[in-house]
Order: structure tokens, then C-alpha cells, then sequence
């Protein structure tokens, strides 16, 4: 697909966020994009935890399964019964209080989906238009991983408030972190921060700490592109299992060390959207500021 360059107005470039039509959720607060640079990090795990840890805070929520290619939050949110029908509308499923949407639901399962532009382009419209979202304080969009036709789409067809990206903390994912960033800043998405998933190990048997991907990189990215650091979470059997079970481990073991630094994470995102304002206007790094650290790849100066 033609990168597309923000239209120009004698004030500067305007930006193409939510231009293609009036806002299709205007009763929706903030619509916070989940993004990753690559598949496998953990953003749906982070994206359902998040919505999840969201809704235990008394906000209204819902969580849009964008994702393509691995439609997973069904699963992880217990919620695999496809959702009713509400006149001519899609009524949302509903798990562990959040309202829940997904590609999964409408895209024969086990069988791949070869996806082209225009088709990503009306299947995220409908899921805007056609499903009774009603109020809410947010609305996560789990996003396919890396750059492509999802996220040119959403930045279009909605005021987004804000990208977050998920990552984990080795040199490999991070490089990916950085096209990501740009891409986001490219169409006027200002970026919330940056999540470290499986950050560190602890042993189960004699508590010692291993940096199985390596320590740190999340928020040295954070820094270098003066992004927001919103944590880190650790590589934990308790986090697969409640993604497996369909119970988020906010959910399943609400009193656990992992579940408190998912709220935490949540708390941090909450204290970013309330400084980016609610029209999405933020007061995130310009595109040149970002651009010059990119120079500089993470890890050079270490
Ligand atoms: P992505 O959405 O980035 O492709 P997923 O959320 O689907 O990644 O996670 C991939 C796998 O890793 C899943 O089996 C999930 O349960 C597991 N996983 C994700 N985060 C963690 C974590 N912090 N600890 C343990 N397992 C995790």
C-alpha cells in the first residue's frame, strides 16, 4: 500500500487522524491503539490484562480484536461464542466486564485469511459503525503486529488518543519498536508509551531473577525516544496459563505480584491519556525530535 503523506493546510500538516468520516464512536472517551513491532511479544496478553485491570478501576471498557492474523482475544478474554445480533447491529460479547470484539468471531477458524487493503479497510469501519459500542471511558484495539494497512486504517477512520507499544527487552524486538514509533508519528498518533512484556524470570523454586531477553531495553527505547515508559511484566507460567484459560491473571489471581504490575501499568497509561487531553492532542515528541533519535540506534551509547 502507498504511504500516504498527512494533507497540508497553511497552518501546517493537518492531521489525517479521523478525516475520512464524522467520528463513528463518539460516545467512546478514548481509543487507545495496542501495538507491537512483532508477533509473539504478548501485546493481546497485555491488551486483554489492560482492558481488564481498566474496567476493575470503574472505567467503562471495551477491547477490539484487530488482529488480523491471530485473532487471540476470544480466547484469552473467555469469550468464544461469536456475539448477537442487535436489530441491524453486532451487540459486543461481554468478558470479565469489558465488551469484546474480534476478527476471530467473523474469519473461519484455522483457516488463513489472505487480507487485502480494501477488505482491512471495511472489516475495522464495520467494527466502528455496525457494533453497539455505547459509552465508554476506553476502547483498546488490539493491533495486528508491525506496520501496515490496520493501522493507516484506524488512524483514519478515528481520533485515536494514543499508540501503545509492547515490546519485549532484547535488541531484535526493539529494532522493531523504533518503525512502529515512527510509523504512529508519521500519521499524527501520539505515542502513550512503551510496555516491557517478559521482562524477567522469576524461579519458581529458588526465587533468583534471570533477564531472559536481556535487561532494560523497553525503557532505554523509552528514553531514547522520549516516550513515556509505562513498566515492565514478567515471563510467568501464571500469565500464559490465564491467557490459555480465558481468565486474565487480573481476573484469576487478583491479589498476585504480576496482577499489581498489570494495574500499575494500567494506572500509568491513565495518567498519560489524562496529560495527551481528550481530543487526542498531546503533549508527545514531534516527528523531528523522534526522527534525530533515530539516528542513534538503542543500544549504540550502552
Ligand atoms: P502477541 O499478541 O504479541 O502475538 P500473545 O499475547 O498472543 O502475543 O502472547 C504469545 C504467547 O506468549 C501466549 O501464549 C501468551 O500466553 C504468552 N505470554 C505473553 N505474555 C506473557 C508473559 N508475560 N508471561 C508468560 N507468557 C506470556
Amino acid at each position: 500500500m502507498a504511504e500516504e503523506q498527512p494533507n497540508m493546510t497553511k497552518h501546517g500538516p493537518m492531521p489525517p487522524q479521523g478525516t475520512e468520516q464524522d467520528n463513528p464512536i463518539p460516545d467512546v472517551k478514548h481509543v487507545i491503539a495496542v501495538s507491537s513491532g512483532k508477533g509473539g511479544v504478548g501485546k493481546s496478553t497485555v491488551a486483554a490484562n489492560l482492558s481488564v485491570a481498566l474496567g476493575l478501576s470503574g472505567a467503562k471498557v471495551g477491547l477490539m480484536d484487530a488482529d488480523i492474523y491471530g485473532p487471540n482475544i476470544p480466547m484469552m478474554m473467555g469469550v468464544t461464542q461469536p456475539p448477537e445480533k442487535e436489530g441491524e447491529k453486532i451487540k459486543p460479547a461481554e468478558g470479565h466486564g469489558v465488551k469484546v470484539i474480534s476478527m476471530g468471531y467473523f474469519v473461519p477458524e484455522e483457516t488463513p485469511v489472505v487480507w487485502r487493503g480494501p477488505m482491512v479497510h471495511s472489516a475495522i469501519q464495520q467494527f466502528f459503525r455496525d457494533v453497539v459500542w455505547g459509552e465508554l471511558d476506553y476502547l483498546l484495539i488490539d493491533l495486528p503486529p508491525g506496520t501496515g494497512d490496520v493501522q493507516l486504517t484506524l488512524s483514519q477512520l478515528v481520533p485515536l488518543t494514543g499508540a501503545v507499544t509492547v515490546t519485549t527487552p532484547q535488541e531484535v524486538a526493539l529494532h522493531d519498536v523504533r518503525k512502529g514509533i515512527m510509523m504512529f508519528q508519521k500519521v499524527n498518533v501520539p505515542i502513550l508509551g512503551i510496555i516491557e512484556n517478559m521482562s524477567y524470570f522469576i524461579c519458581g523454586h529458588c526465587g533468583e531473577r534471570s533477564e531472559i531477553f536481556s535487561y532494560g531495553g523497553g525503557e532505554r527505547a523509552a528514553e531514547k525516544f522520549g516516550v513515556p515508559f509505562l513498566g515492565r511484566i514478567p515471563i510467568d507460567q501464571t500469565i500464559r496459563e490465564g491467557g490459555d484459560q480465558g481468565m486474565p491473571i487480573v481476573i484469576s489471581q487478583p491479589t498476585s505480584p504480576q496482577a499489581a504490575l498489570f494495574k500499575e501499568v494500567a494506572e500509568s497509561l491513565v495518567k498519560q491519556i489524562q496529560q495527551s487531553g481528550p481530543s487526542g492532542e498531546s503533549h508527545a515528541p514531534s516527528i523531528s525530535s523522534i526522527l534525530k533519535k533515530f539516528k542513534n540506534p538503542v543500544g549504540a551509547d550502552q
